[in-house]
């Protein structure tokens, strides 16, 4: 399973997650995968509803392993994160994602927003915010065309450390936004106090959007965030009539199948490169 699609991920059977021995299997294995160059990003375009048009790229990790073939971020993160290798892991994404990002931009293909994952270890170790600054200076990358994406149980896990590394960022003007909004707490006065700028409603409110439960969810949601200057991208849209009803309802932006799958970053570029003639 090498080069043979985009989700071809490996799915490892309920047994196997739940053996020891092959989660610390996997850990050795992930504890070489830097070294040995194995991860790479790929890109996801985030669609302006207005205009239609590609205004940012979420960064999302894929993991070849030479033996395994491709293992799903859904089952090594939490791997990595258990094993502190997230900090590490983490810091690389961060510096590949601010590179491409800068580099498409200093090529003239647009004025995009890189969105980066964050997990919460890695605010409690080393100096995240020193390193995602040094990294925009070093690439000459504005700060307002990175986000960082975090979940609200990062920031209910409050830290004073958390809350000054987010002030720093947004002091460069780093865009901070709540991922899989809407399936974690209910407490919501850290949006005000963190500054949120915008919020990525879960994708299984998207699933059953034709729904009359999940549609007055989605619309309160837009409501709230609007009133309170947020803006919203929708997560996981599948087909066109999902899409036409997040437009309907004023939704600002949207990413998911129908608009493209997460690819690398030349298919990336060669999306981007078709809009500038369009
Ligand atoms: P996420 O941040 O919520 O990312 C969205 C996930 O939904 C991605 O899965 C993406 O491929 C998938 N997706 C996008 N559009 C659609 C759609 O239309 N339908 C469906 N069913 N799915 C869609 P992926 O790439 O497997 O990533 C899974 C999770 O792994 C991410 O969820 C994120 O929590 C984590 N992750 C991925 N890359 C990183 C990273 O660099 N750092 C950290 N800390 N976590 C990451
Ligand atoms: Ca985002
Ligand atoms: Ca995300
Ligand atoms: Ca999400």
């Amino acid at each position: 399973a090498k080069d043979d699609g985009r989700n071809t991920h490996r799915v490892f059977t309920p047994a196997m997650r739940e053996s020891a021995t092959d989660r610390i299997m996997l850990i050795s294995k992930l504890r070489s995968a830097l070294a040995n160059d194995e991860f790479e990003l790929n890109f996801q375009p985030q669609i302006d509803l207005t205009s239609g048009r590609v205004v940012g790229a979420e960064a999302l990790l894929r993991w070849n392993q030479p033996e395994l073939g491709r293992i799903s971020p859904g089952q090594f993160i939490p791997l990595a994160e258990e094993s502190g290798l997230i900090v590490d892991i983490g810091a690389w994404v961060i510096e590949q994602a601010i590179q491409t990002a800068a580099d498409w931009r200093s090529r003239g293909l647009g004025e995009l927003v890189m969105a980066v994952n964050i997990s919460a270890l890695q605010f409690r170790h080393g100096q995240l915010a020193q390193q995602i600054t040094s990294a925009l200076t070093r690439n000459r990358l504005p700060g307002a065309n990175l986000e960082v994406e975090l979940t609200e149980s990062t920031l209910i896990d409050d830290t004073d450390r958390l809350e000054e590394a987010i002030a720093q960022l947004k002091r460069h003007d780093v865009k901070l936004a709540i991922d899989d909004f809407g399936t974690g707490y209910s407490e919501l006065t850290y949006l005000r106090r963190f500054a949120v700028d915008r919020l990525k409603i879960d994708q299984s409110f998207i699933r059953d959007i034709a729904e009359s439960d999940s549609e007055a969810l989605v619309t309160a949601v837009l409501q709230m965030a609007h009133s309170l200057g947020l803006t919203v991208i929708a997560e996981g849209v599948e087909i066109s009539a999902q899409a036409d009803q997040l437009i309907e309802l004023g939704c600002d932006e949207a990413q998911g199948y129908h608009y493209g799958r997460p690819m690398t970053a030349a298919a990336f570029e060669a999306v981007l490169i078709e809009q500038l003639t369009t």
